[in-house]
């Protein structure tokens, strides 16, 4: 996994940081906790949750969804961008990882915001969906164990409204995804979740390569002229 745009010199990542990133002194020392911790590569890059803020206002989402949330920088940037009475739900399995999270969440002013959930994601989502949050989130991110995506996709697509987004991060997984030497159960599980992404008709389909690779899904309201041809 890589916690920079992948494919960039460092003079040019450099400068395209030094001519965008906004980044608030809090999400910054956050960043820098992290980054001293052993996972700390699991930790999105700036430019991303900047990026992932962008797409929230764009939407003018009021309520997200967090699959796999580490020590919390990307929930803090979404946080940041939602407006006052935004609500994340977050799921994570770790306690010690969202202890830092929440530390931050409540140093921002943001953690009101925030319901973290405490047990594996797909049970939280199955609870949401049966107590009849189907069709009610606006936005989701997905950054848990790779072997699991496609469910978490599956979940998160029933709790999204129509013209809802759908932010799955780490598929380009350093290029390693490219490799078809590489075998090891994250890569190929990635692997086949994009491919199946690929002809996905249920969804309007972008791969971004900022960071790790980041594919934005769609949810889509109607059929559109732009159904993916079968490959
Ligand atoms: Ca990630």
């Amino acid at each position: 996994m890589a916690n920079s745009t992948l494919g960039l010199e460092n003079q040019l990542y450099n400068y395209l940081l030094s001519i965008s990133l906004r980044e608030p002194d809090i999400l910054q020392q956050l960043r820098e906790e992290t980054a001293k911790h052993p996972m700390g590569m699991m930790q999105i890059a700036p430019e991303q949750g900047q990026f992932m803020q962008m797409l929230v206002q764009l939407m003018g989402a009021r309520k997200t969804l967090e699959v796999g949330v580490f020590t919390g920088y990307s929930s803090l940037c979404v946080a940041l961008a939602l407006p006052l009475n935004g609500q994340i739900v977050a799921c994570d399995v770790s306690e010690e990882y969202t202890a830092i999270a929440r530390r931050y969440w409540e140093a921002a002013g943001v953690a009101n915001k925030i319901a973290l959930h405490l047990r594996p994601a797909i049970n939280t989502l199955d609870k949401l969906i049966a107590e009849g949050q189907a069709g009610t989130f606006d936005f989701a991110f997905i950054d848990a164990d790779k072997e699991n995506y496609e469910v978490y996709f599956e979940r998160s697509l029933q709790l999204v409204r129509n013209g809802g987004l759908i932010v799955i991060d780490n598929v380009l997984w350093s290029g390693r995804v490219a490799d078809p030497q590489v075998q090891d159960q994250s890569t190929l599980a990635i692997r086949t979740f994009n491919d199946k992404l690929r002809n996905d008709p249920r969804v309007t389909l972008s791969v971004v390569p900022i960071a790790d690779g980041l594919t934005l899904a769609l949810k889509r309201r109607w059929a559109t002229m732009m159904e993916p041809e079968q490959n």
